[in-house]
């Protein structure tokens, strides 16, 4: 599967990059248990992007989704993170509507780059400025999570979070490859801009996948 099948793929079979049980290291639900299911396929090119090697879709396994859920209910967690890769680059309502019918909390993370497919219980957004969110899937986000790897970032953070409900999470993310040296400035817009929280790879520090 390319790029441009995967667009109109009807999501009855993904190509999977990995899947996992970790624990979830970032944003509002870190060090929740959960299943991790990585998908294969991103058009947004983000410079810094840790899972390049999740870009093309071809490089990776069409799986069958029956047989992908099947993998995730076995999980004693009952929970799966939905990742890429840009996971919206195809249509979910199959994979999320079989996963429902067995009980299994959903978790989306996504760019917003494409059309919202899916039922989701918790959608954090990521938003990139190399690809805008598409602008309805605002209002569905649970979480903003804005990664800063230079200082113009803080901007882009505050321009999307003008875009999300009110009930939103707010959250800043140090670009892993220069933490050191941006982590101080997000302290201190955090500190002036208490709405925000600061999230960090947790489980880059638990030394989990
Ligand atoms: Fe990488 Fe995610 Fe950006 Fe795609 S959207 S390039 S997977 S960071």
């Amino acid at each position: 599967m390319n790029l441009n099948e995967a667009y109109k793929s009807d999501g009855k079979s993904l190509p999977i990059v990995e899947e996992f049980y970790t624990i979830q290291g970032e944003g509002y639900h870190m060090g929740k248990p959960a299943y991790f299911l990585r998908i294969g396929g991103c058009d947004v090119g983000c410079q810094w992007c840790d899972t390049k090697f999740s870009w093309n879709p071809e490089l990776h396994p069409l799986v069958d989704t029956d047989i992908i859920v099947s993998n995730i209910i076995k999980c004693p967690a009952k929970a799966v993170v939905i990742t890429g890769g840009e996971p919206l680059i195809y249509n979910l309502d199959y994979l999320c509507k079989e996963l429902k019918a067995n009980g299994i909390e959903i978790f989306l993370e996504t760019s917003g780059s494409h059309e919202l497919t899916g039922q989701w219980d918790w959608i954090c957004l990521s938003p990139k400025m190399s690809m805008a969110p598409l602008p309805a899937i605002f209002s569905h986000a649970d979480e903003l999570k804005v990664i800063i790897a230079k200082e113009t970032d803080f901007k882009w953070a505050i321009l999307n979070a003008g875009k999300v409900s009110k009930k939103c999470k707010l959250y800043l993310q140090p670009e892993w490859s220069v933490s050191k040296e941006i982590m101080p400035l997000i302290v201190a817009f955090v500190k002036e801009h208490p709405e925000w929280n600061i999230s960090l790879q947790a489980h880059k520090y638990m030394r989990i996948p």
